[in-house]
C-alpha cells in the first residue's frame, strides 16, 4: 500500500439515495478537487481555511455534472491525518460514479477496504484497537453494542492498556538496570514491591480479559438455546421471535433436525437464538445427532428456554425436567409454557405451581395465537441480566484483543511465579517484555502487514 497516493472512493452506501459522498485522502487532495470544481465565490478550495465547507458545481468536460457541498479538512487535523475532501452530491449512481472516475481520470487510486481507517491508524490519529471500533461501531445494531464500540472509539481501552504498557515499561527498566552491574550484586527494585506491581498487574489484565464473556453476549447476542420435545412449539415460538420463516413448522415429530441459529434485538439487547432438536428418546439416527448438537448448545448458552406443551400431563412434564435440570450448569433456565390457549384456567393454575421451587422463571405463551411474547421478551431481557454498560467501563469485544491478554496474562502470571521463585532478573525481564509485547499487539503498537491485512480487510471500501 503506498501511503502518500491520493485514495478516494464512495464513502456511503452503494446504491441510490438522497446524497452520497464521495473522500478523498492524501496530500494534494484539495487541489486536486479544485481542479474539478467551480466553488460560487471562485475562491479556490486551497485558499480556504481547514474545516470548511463550500458550495459550487462539479465539472466534466466544461459540463457541469452535478452541484455539490464540498468539505475540506487539513493534515494532521483530518479523520486519516492527511488532506481530506468529502464531496456531497446528489446521490444518483451516475453522478456517483463519475464524480469517481473523474478523480481516478486525474491521478486517484481507488481506496483498498479500510484505507481511510487504516491511514488514520499509521498517520498515529488513533490506535489500533480505536481503529478496529470503527468497523463495529458501523456494524453497531443495537444500544448496547452501539456503546461498546463507542466506548473503544473514544479511547478508553487504549488509555487503560497505554497505563499499563507505561507501568511494565518502569518495571522492566528496573530490573534490566540491575542486569547492567551483574557483578555488583544489586537490587534497584525491590521484590516485595515488584511482586504488589506484578500482582496487581495481573489482576487488571484479568478483569480485562474477564469482560470478554459479557463483551461477546454483548457483540454477537446473548446465546439462547431453546429446547424442549419436539412439537411444542419451538419453531413457531422462534419465526414469530425472528419475525420470519426460518425454521420449518410441522406436525411431524423431530422435523427440526438441526441447529438453526439467528440475532434478534429485544430491549436493546442482541439474542442469539438457537433452535434445537427436542429433547426425546429416538432411535433415528440423524436425530441423535441433533441431540447431541442440544446438549452442545446449551453447554454454550447464557440462557436455556425449555419450551414444554401446556398440555402435557405433570407427570410428563417432571419426567422432562429429570433429564433437562441435571444438564443445566451456569446457565438461566427460563420455561415457558407454550399451547396455553388449549388448556383452561384451572389447568394452568396447576401448571403454575409445577416445579415451582427448581425453575422459577417462567410464563404462560401461545407462539401460535402471538400471546405472552412480549413479556417473554422482557423476561428473557431481565434474565440476562446484563448491565447498564457506562460512558467510562472498558468491556473487551473482539477476539483478537481477548486473544492477546490472554496472552499478556500468562506471561504476566510467568512473572508473579517468578518473584515467588526469586528467578534472576533476565529471566524476570523476559516475561516482563513479552507481556508488553502482547499488549502492544492489541494497540498496534507491535502489529504486522499480516495482521493489519486482516483487520482493514474486512473493512468495507470508502471507510
Ligand atoms: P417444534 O417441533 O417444537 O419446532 O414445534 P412446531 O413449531 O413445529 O409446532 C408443532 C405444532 O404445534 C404446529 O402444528 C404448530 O402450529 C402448533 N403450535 C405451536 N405453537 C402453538 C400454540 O401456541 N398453540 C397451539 N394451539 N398450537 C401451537
Amino acid at each position: 500500500m503506498q501511503e502518500n497516493n491520493i485514495i478516494a472512493a464512495i464513502s456511503t452506501p452503494a446504491g441510490m439515495g438522497g446524497i452520497a459522498i464521495v473522500r478523498l485522502s492524501g496530500d494534494g487532495c484539495i487541489e486536486l478537487a479544485d481542479s474539478v470544481f467551480k466553488p460560487v465565490g471562485n475562491k479556490k478550495l486551497g485558499e480556504q481555511k481547514a474545516n470548511t465547507v463550500h458550495f459550487g458545481s462539479i465539472m466534466k468536460d466544461n459540463a457541469i455534472l452535478d452541484e455539490a457541498l464540498v468539505s475540506i479538512f487539513k493534515a494532521p487535523r483530518s479523520f486519516t491525518g492527511e488532506d481530506v475532501v468529502e464531496i456531497s452530491c446528489h446521490g444518483s449512481i451516475y453522478i456517483q460514479q463519475n464524480i469517481l472516475q473523474l478523480f481516478i481520470s486525474k491521478g486517484a487510486v481507488l481506496a483498498q477496504p479500510g484505507e481511510f481507517t487504516q491511514r488514520a491508524f499509521l498517520n498515529g490519529r488513533m490506535d489500533l484497537s480505536q481503529a478496529e471500533s470503527v468497523a463495529d461501531l458501523i456494524a453497531s445494531s443495537s444500544a448496547a453494542t452501539h456503546r461498546l464500540a463507542m466506548n473503544q472509539m473514544r479511547g478508553g481501552f487504549s488509555n487503560k492498556l497505554a497505563e499499563l504498557r507505561a507501568e511494565l515499561l518502569n518495571f522492566v527498566s528496573l530490573v534490566e538496570l540491575e542486569l547492567d552491574f551483574p557483578e555488583e550484586d544489586v537490587e534497584f527494585a525491590n521484590r516485595e514491591r515488584l511482586k504488589e506491581t506484578a500482582c496487581n498487574m495481573e489482576l487488571h489484565i484479568a478483569k480485562l480479559a474477564e469482560s470478554f464473556d459479557l463483551g461477546n453476549a454483548v457483540k454477537h447476542g446473548i446465546p439462547v438455546a431453546i429446547i424442549g420435545e419436539t412439537n411444542a412449539g419451538k419453531s413457531t415460538l422462534l419465526n414469530l421471535l425472528l419475525h420470519e420463516e426460518k425454521a420449518i413448522v410441522s406436525d411431524i415429530h423431530g422435523t427440526t433436525r438441526d441447529v438453526i441459529e439467528d440475532t434478534v434485538n429485544m430491549h436493546g439487547l442482541t439474542f442469539r437464538l438457537m433452535d434445537t432438536a427436542g429433547i426425546r428418546d429416538t432411535v433415528d439416527e440423524i436425530e441423535s445427532i441433533g441431540m447431541e448438537r442440544t446438549f452442545k448448545k446449551i453447554e454454550q448458552a447464557h440462557i436455556v428456554l425449555w419450551i414444554a406443551d401446556a398440555g402435557a400431563t405433570d407427570e410428563h412434564i417432571g419426567d422432562l425436567a429429570e433429564k433437562i435440570l441435571p444438564v443445566i450448569r451456569n446457565q438461566k433456565l427460563v420455561l415457558a409454557f407454550n399451547k396455553s390457549d388449549m388448556i383452561s384456567a384451572e389447568r394452568k393454575k396447576n401448571k403454575e405451581r409445577l416445579l415451582k421451587e427448581e425453575i422459577p422463571e417462567r410464563i404462560f405463551i401461545s407462539a401460535k395465537y402471538e400471546q405472552g411474547i412480549s413479556e417473554l421478551e422482557s423476561l428473557l431481557a431481565r434474565v440476562a441480566n446484563i448491565p447498564e454498560i457506562g460512558e467510562h467501563d472498558v468491556i473487551v469485544a473482539n477476539v483478537r484483543h481477548y486473544a492477546a491478554l490472554e496472552n499478556a496474562l500468562d506471561a504476566i502470571r510467568r512473572v508473579v511465579e517468578g518473584l515467588n521463585l526469586h528467578l534472576s532478573g533476565d529471566l524476570l525481564s523476559r516475561d516482563i517484555r513479552d507481556c508488553m509485547h502482547y499488549l502492544g499487539e492489541i494497540t498496534g503498537h507491535i502489529s504486522t502487514d499480516e495482521i493489519l491485512r486482516n483487520i482493514f480487510g474486512k473493512f468495507c471500501i470508502g471507510k
